[in-house]
């Protein structure tokens, strides 16, 4: 049995450590967003990559969803006093991963390689493959008083906060990436593929828009099932409501439904929104159910509902 899943960070993290708990071991790979990537204070930070690493290692702070538990932030405090920008908060703990990660990059080694070896460090035994070994990057073009600016997504989610007024986003380099020969191999083997709640715009996006991807992706013979990032008319956080309308998609379960429509046999969707499924199927087989995790057993819980639609309901953690 071999299960791939398409990840981004938070919200996709949640499911994995779910999945991690109900399927067998070594049957999972995930495949990561490295488009929210950044350089920050001359480091190669993978925000994605790391809250995977970090919650599959047990390791992610729980109120945060992202860094590590018990962070200290003296290394901010200082760079404070000389006047450096610090509203990309990197812990104290946190900074060894981005200072380790920089250091094997400009040796030569590849983001995948670096990954492997920063999971193998938090005794993370589930392959997490980034998308690509090549740069790419999410870019913001949003309104600011009736100029377009463009600019990092990181710059537009923390410095700015998500302001209204998104007018497009795209995903800079992803034409001329390539995609991660295991990424693809990954999919073409897979018996099931699962799309994590993640945002469908800078994380799931970049994600199918390297070149091959999305077509392994259709090629690909695996049960392919997605769960939901939106319930009602909001995401359970982050700004996916600010960036699908000018994406062209409808911020609701539905409109996650029709966008995945050729991709997916099955969503997920909320219990909250039940009174959508029939909107839902009419893109795919819609299952309802409670996709709030807000603790390891709802995340236990519904990494087994995902399962048993793909056909490996007699699993148990
Ligand atoms: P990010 O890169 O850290 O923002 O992480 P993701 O892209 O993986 O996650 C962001 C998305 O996950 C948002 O659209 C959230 O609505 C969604 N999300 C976060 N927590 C949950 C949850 O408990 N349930 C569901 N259904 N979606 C969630």
């Amino acid at each position: 049995m071999r299960v791939v899943a398409l990840a981004g960070g938070v919200g996709a993290s949640k499911l994995l450590r779910g999945l991690v708990r109900v399927l067998p071991p070594g049957s999972l790979t995930v495949v990561g967003n490295t488009a929210d990537d950044i350089e920050v204070h001359g480091l190669h930070v993978s925000p994605d990559l790391d809250t995977i690493a970090y919650t599959l290692g047990s390791a992610a702070d729980p109120e945060r969803g992202w860094g590590l538990a018990g962070e200290t932030w003296n290394a901010r405090d200082a760079m404070e006093r000389y006047g450096m920008a610090t509203w990309f908060a990197l812990g104290d703990r946190d900074l060894a991963t981005h200072l380790y990660r920089t250091r094997r990059l400009r040796e030569g080694a590849c983001l995948s390689e670096v990954t492997q070896e920063i999971c193998a460090a938090w005794n993370v035994t589930t392959p997490v493959l980034p998308m690509t070994d090549d740069p790419v990057t999410n870019r913001i073009v949003v309104d600011v008083d009736g100029t377009a600016e463009d600019i990092h997504f990181q710059e537009y989610l923390i410095r700015r906060g998500s302001p209204p007024g998104v007018i497009r986003s795209y995903v800079a380099g992803v034409e001329t990436a390539r995609p991660l020969p295991a990424v693809v191999e990954a999919i073409r083997t897979a018996d099931a593929l699962v799309l994590c709640p993640s945002n469908p715009v800078v994380s799931i996006g970049p994600i199918l828009a390297v070149p091959g991807v999305r077509e392994a992706i259709q090629r690909s013979r695996a049960r392919k099932i997605a769960v939901t990032p939106i319930i009602g008319d909001a995401p359970v956080r982050g700004p996916a409501d600010k960036l699908m309308p000018a994406a062209g998609i409808d911020v609701s379960c539905a409109g996650i439904a029709r966008h995945y429509a050729d991709l997916v046999d099955t969503l997920v969707i909320d219990v909250r929104d039940r009174d959508r499924a029939a909107e839902v199927a009419v893109f795919a087989k819609c299952v309802v159910a409670d996709t709030l995790m807000t603790d390891l057993d709802a995340s236990v819980g519904l990494a087994r509902v995902v399962c048993a639609d793909l056909g490996l309901g007699g699993l148990s953690a």
